[in-house]
Order: C-alpha cells, then structure tokens, then sequence
C-alpha cells in the first residue's frame, strides 16, 4: 500500500512539471500492474483517506497520504545514497537494490544511514530527500532542453531511474554536478547539442549530442535564474556573455 503512495507522490512530481494529472492507467504502469488492480488499491486508499479523485485534479495525496508517501522516498533516497558512498554500488544499480530495502529496515537503522552519509540533501540521481518532517527543497529546475541557446546550468537530477539510461548518461559524463551549456536544439523534435564545462571555466571540454526525448530528462539549475527572479528580467545570453561564462 505504501508503494501505492511513493508511486503516486513520484508521478505528482513529474506529471506536475508538464501540467498532467496522475491517473490510474500510469500509476498501474508505474506499478505493473493491470488498471483494474491499481483501480481497486485506489478505491482502498481513498476509503482510508489517503488519496482523493476527481476528474479535474486525477489522483492526489491528502495531506495523510503525502506524509505517509514521503516517509518511503526519504529511505528509498537516503538507502541509494548509503549504497553508493558506502557501499560502492553505481547509480543505475541502486534504485532496485533500494526498493528491496525500504520495507525492511528500522528508523534507527535510517537515522545511522543518515548520520553516516552526511545528512545528504539529494540522492545520487538528483532527487531531493525529504526531511523527516515532510519538507523539501525549493528548487527551480528547468529541463535543459528550455535553457535559452548558449545558456549554462548545472545539471542537477534526471527524471529516470532506467539503468541502460543512467549508464548511457555515464558514459557521456551527463550525471548531477556537471556544468554545461545548451548550444543548439534542432526543431521537431531533433537532436540536442550540449557543451560540457568545467566548472566555472567558459571552456568546453566536450560537445555531446542527444536525442531531444533524453534531454528532456536532464533538469538543470540555469545560471543566472536567481537575477531572473530578482529582478524579473530576461537576461539574453547575448547580451550578458559574463552571466553565462
Ligand atoms: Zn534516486
């Protein structure tokens, strides 16, 4: 049931970026499952108050379900962390080994995994891990596919947890903390042209092309988005070349 509600809240966090709603045919997808079994289990969760479904909003957390759900992504994050700092598993092999986990070890258990791990923020796909109290973040990530051309970010998270997709991103250097900039994006839906930077260095050190559905994935901290929402101006990369160096 618990997994019900960690599917759920993970849809509400990617449907919310593109304006859809949770329905029961993704979520049964999420879960592998048949709709009418996902069907049932929601008819369930409604009747003990942890879901609401309406035609407008699709499936939404109650503020019960939402807690209940972000106590599960606080392991499921903090065991991935906890399985590649300490035990030196890569990050396309952990979200499976952390699912086996979840349901299986103690709060303190969480609390020394915690400690051990720094109180890590994020975990190693970039998804940030919920206090015990429920809270988050605030983060503005943009795809990077909505950069401006020649815009710089940050890559911050990826929006997939398929392992051919994570060791496919490795092998291009595509994983959170890297630094790069958008230099084209060909129109209907052709390929994405990325410069990887080296930290504040201007300086490419590699030019990577991918297709547009991938890049789709990549969510990056834009440079320069704090003056953006300062001073609620658009700053073109032309105009400001030092904002993007
Ligand atoms: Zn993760």
């Amino acid at each position: 049931m618990l997994d019900y509600l960690a599917a759920i809240y993970k849809l509400g966090e990617t449907q919310s970026r593109s304006g859809d709603k949770v329905t029961t045919s993704a979520l049964a997808e999420m879960m592998h499952v048949s709709p009418a079994a996902a069907s049932s289990m929601l008819k369930r969760l409604e009747e003990s108050n942890f879901v609401e479904r309406s035609s407008v909003d699709g499936i939404t957390l109650t503020e019960q379900g939402r807690l209940a759900a972000l106590q599960l992504v606080r392991r499921h994050r903090l065991l991935e962390v906890f399985l590649v700092r300490v035990m030196g598993f890569t990050w396309d092999q952990v979200d499976f080994e952390a699912h086996r986990l979840e349901h299986s070890i103690t709060s303190s258990f969480e609390d020394r995994m915690d400690a051990l791990c720094g109180h890590p923020t994020h975990c190693p796909h970039g998804d940030p891990i919920p206090q015990k109290d429920g809270t988050l973040p605030d983060e503005r990530l943009l795809p990077v596919v909505e950069l401006a051309q020649g815009q710089a970010g940050v890559l911050c998270r990826v929006g997939t947890n398929d392992a051919r997709v994570l060791r496919y991103l490795s092998q291009l250097a595509l994983e959170p903390g890297r630094a790069l900039r958008l230099v084209d994006l060909a129109p209907f839906g052709g390929p994405v042209t990325l410069e990887l930077l080296n930290g504040g260095d201007s300086e490419p050190i590699a030019t990577k092309i991918l297709g547009s559905e991938l890049a789709a994935q990549l969510f990056v901290r834009p440079q320069a988005a704090d003056l953006d929402a300062e001073f609620n101006v658009v700053i073109s990369p032309e105009l400001s070349p030092e904002l993007n160096a």
